[in-house]
């Protein structure tokens, strides 16, 4: 089923992102954590691409393993920045084989050895190019507090234009821990005559080391609140997983209160953590 079809039924969406392991001997263990997310009936699930591409095969296998045995629509994730147009249209032929409808386009970081002269520098290239296929409905990447290679959150969404124009039927936030920073960007993108649907992407915040430093390389904002659950319970890894399930949680509640209907849960592989979400969700969904 196509994502823009799911949304557009106007009820509340919960869905869930996996990613792919780095080499094949972990393969079976995220098969099965990505079976036990599909078991909690989501929305749809997305898999993301590793940055250089060289594990490919296991977002196709994933998301096709998603579609075929768990039944789960599956948003396959697809980088451009260190691909071959070549390469490029390969993964997008194994996606079509397996059945894959949806694809999330993306530039990916630029790596720091990477070459000036590149194949593709924009997602919207790599939009383009999905469009003219004809085959797929397009997601991309927004930034509510602006990309950090951005001068300015205006620029951003000037280029977030760009990407819709391209041909990108629905776009998925970056985390946010503040929702007034995405009401604030809503109203912005929306002022600009961006329409596409919006997918709010949620962190539960289980390992404090790793999101910390996810959020100094990102720009994200760490709200006070946010910060003390940090400083008290960051050192005791069960309760920190407890507060960073619930403050998801009563994000989630609040978007959804606030009319934003579409909810991307960045569950990392953890079919535990995706689970107290979903029952903390029961009768709001
Ligand atoms: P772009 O939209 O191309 O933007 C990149 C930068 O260039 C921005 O600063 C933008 O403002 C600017 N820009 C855009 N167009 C132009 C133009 N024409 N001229 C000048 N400047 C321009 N990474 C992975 O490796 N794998 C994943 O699976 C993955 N999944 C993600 C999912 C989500 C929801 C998000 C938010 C990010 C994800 N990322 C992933 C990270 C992403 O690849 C990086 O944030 C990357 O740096 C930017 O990718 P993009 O597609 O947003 O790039």
């Amino acid at each position: 089923m196509k994502i823009t079809d799911i949304l557009s039924q106007g009820q509340p969406t919960l869905s869930f992102e996996v990613f792919p392991p780095k080499t094949e001997d972990k393969y079976d263990s995220v098969e099965k954590a990505a079976a036990e997310i599909a078991k909690l009936h989501p929305a749809f699930m997305s898999v993301t691409y590793g940055a250089g591409g060289g594990t490919s095969k296991y977002t196709v296998d994933i998301a096709s393993a998603l579609h075929h045995e768990y039944h789960v629509t599956a948003l396959a994730h697809l980088t451009c920045v260190s691909s071959t147009k070549e390469k490029v249209r390969q993964v997008l032929g194994e996606l079509k084989d397996a059945g894959i409808e949806n694809v999330l386009a993306l530039r990916g970081d630029i790596p720091p050895d990477a070459p000036d002269k590149r194949e593709y520098n924009y997602a919207s290239e790599l939009i383009r190019e999905i469009k003219e296929t004809g085959d797929f409905c397009i997601g991309a990447a927004c930034y509510p507090e602006g990309h950090v290679e951005s001068a300015n959150k205006t620029i951003d969404m000037d280029y977030l234009k760009q990407k819709v124009e391209a041909g990108c039927d629905f776009v998925t936030t970056q985390m946010f821990f503040d929702n007034n920073i995405l009401y604030n960007y809503l109203y912005r993108i929306r002022e600009k005559g961006i329409t596409v649907p919006v997918v709010a992407g949620i962190m539960p915040v289980t390992n404090v080391k790793q999101i910390i430093r996810s959020c100094q390389l990102s720009g994200t904002y760490l709200p006070t609140r946010f910060k003390a659950i940090v400083d008290r319970f960051g050192e005791n890894p069960a309760a920190m997983k407890q507060a960073g399930i619930a403050y998801a949680t009563e994000q989630i509640i609040d978007l959804i209160a606030n009319g934003v209907n579409a909810i991307h849960v960045y569950s990392m592989n953890k079919p535990d953590v995706a689970l107290k979400i979903k029952e903390n969700l029961s009768e709001i969904l």
